[in-house]
């Protein structure tokens, strides 16, 4: 499989590997976003979240508090960013993965939300919830 992340598992290409076990794979972005970028995958070939099972997304979860506080003890961040981008317009590889991205004053980092707080009314809402759980 034309897999990047998948190569990195198999050792066809090399990577700065972090933490590994029988599911999960940590090693350094190679971008180095900020100092520690970090990404946590899972062995198992998943595309992005849609896919997803359960047992592959509790592997991964597992492993990231140790590995965010070995970035704090490390580096002393004075934040830490969890991002996993699906699909457009971020997602570059396709194989499912967590950024870990400490944060220290002045990075640089964009990482932004939009605030749209006050402009929408209840009914907006509800409109909302009764479309999202129609269809959970
Ligand atoms: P995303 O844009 O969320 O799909 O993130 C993919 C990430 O994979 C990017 O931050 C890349 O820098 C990173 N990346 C791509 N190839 C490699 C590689 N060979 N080793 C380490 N990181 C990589
Ligand atoms: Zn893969």
């Amino acid at each position: 499989m034309d897999c990047i992340f998948c190569k990195i598992i198999n050792g066809e290409i090399p990577s700065h590997k972090i933490y590994e076990d029988e599911n999960v794979l940590a090693f350094l972005d190679i971008t180095q976003g900020t100092k520690g970028h970090t990404l946590i995958i899972p062995k198992k070939h998943i595309k992005n979240v849609y896919e997803l099972d359960e047992e592959t997304i509790i592997d991964v979860f597992r492993v990231v508090p140790m590995i965010a506080n070995a970035l704090k003890k490390a580096f002393s961040p004075i934040g830490l960013n969890i991002i996993n981008n699906n699909d457009q317009p971020h997602q570059s590889v396709f194989h499912f993965h967590l950024h870990l991205i400490p944060r220290y004053e002045n990075d640089g980092m964009q990482l932004s939300t939009v605030d749209n707080f006050g402009k929408y009314d209840p009914k907006y809402f509800q409109d909302l919830i009764n479309s999202i759980k129609e269809e959970l």
